[in-house]
């Protein structure tokens, strides 16, 4: 993998960690324990890419050694024709079971969770 290659994780993990430090400042702690992510399958983001741009960024801060807990989240749609909910695997957004199409209901999600801090 090229330095190159990390941007976009770099600019999210950027993104968290300003969620993080200022929800630390404003509870007044100087250190975060952990930082809990919620990552859909569909959100583009790698996950080790992610996890060396944490290390990176946290280096020298109030997150440095800070736990990154990765909750993935699968792709699911609902058939816009018999209303059934199915994972949805290899893109293919076509309802296994009748002609409908599945619309996405989960999967795009990139969020912070939960906060550890002390
Ligand atoms: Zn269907």
């Amino acid at each position: 993998m090229k330095v190159g290659d990390q941007m976009h994780e770099m600019a999210i993990t950027e993104g968290i960690l300003k969620i993080a430090f200022d929800y630390a400042d404003q509870n007044h702690s100087t250190k975060i324990n952990k930082i809990t992510l919620k990552i859909g399958e569909m959100s583009g983001v790698e996950i080790e890419a992610l996890n060396l741009a944490f290390e990176v960024l946290t280096k020298n801060t109030i997150a440095e050694n800070a736990e990154l807990i990765i909750n993935r989240v699968p792709i699911v749609g609902e058939c816009n024709k018999c209303k059934k909910t199915f994972h949805i695997d290899h893109y293919n957004f076509f309802c296994p079971e009748c002609d409908g199409i599945l619309i996405l209901k989960s999967g795009r999600e990139l969020q912070v969770e939960s906060l550890d801090l002390s």
